[in-house]
């Protein structure tokens, strides 16, 4: 699939939307989701163009892999639920709901979260 300019977290980096930004720095920038599902649910978005968790890994530099990682990682810290425990969870493609085709990753935290997934049967 080829990136599309036009989505949402396109138009955020490019700073065309607004968002409650939680820490930004040159390989990623992370703010709060719009429809939260925990009391903390916040993105990591890398700042390149990449589609999904599957281009990302396939196609960004090392040097933009691990500094998005370690984004993700500062930003849990800022949030400061390393000590509680916080979830990081990427949808990729239709069978996960990926609804924004911009890579990111969700973290959730503030709470139990409960179980990992419910657990699904095959098709
Ligand atoms: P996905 O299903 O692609 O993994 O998750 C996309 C997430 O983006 C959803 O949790 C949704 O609430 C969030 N989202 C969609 N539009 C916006 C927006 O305009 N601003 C923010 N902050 N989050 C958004």
């Amino acid at each position: 699939m080829a990136y599309d300019r036009s989505n949402i977290f396109a138009r955020i980096l490019r700073g065309e939307l607004p968002c409650k930004r939680v820490y930004e720095d040159d390989y990623a920038l992370a703010f709060h989701d719009i429809n939260p599902l925990a009391p903390l649910h916040v993105l990591v978005i890398p700042k390149g163009e990449y589609v999904s968790m599957d281009d990302f890994s396939a196609t960004a530099p090392p040097e933009a892999v691990a500094g998005f990682f370690r984004a993700a990682g500062e930003t849990a810290r800022r949030l400061g639920v390393v000590e509680s425990g916080y979830r990081l969870l990427a949808n990729n493609g239709a069978d996960a709901n990926q609804e924004v085709a911009h890579f990111h990753v969700h973290i959730f935290g503030g709470a139990p979260l409960g179980r990992m997934l419910n657990k699904i049967e095959a098709r």
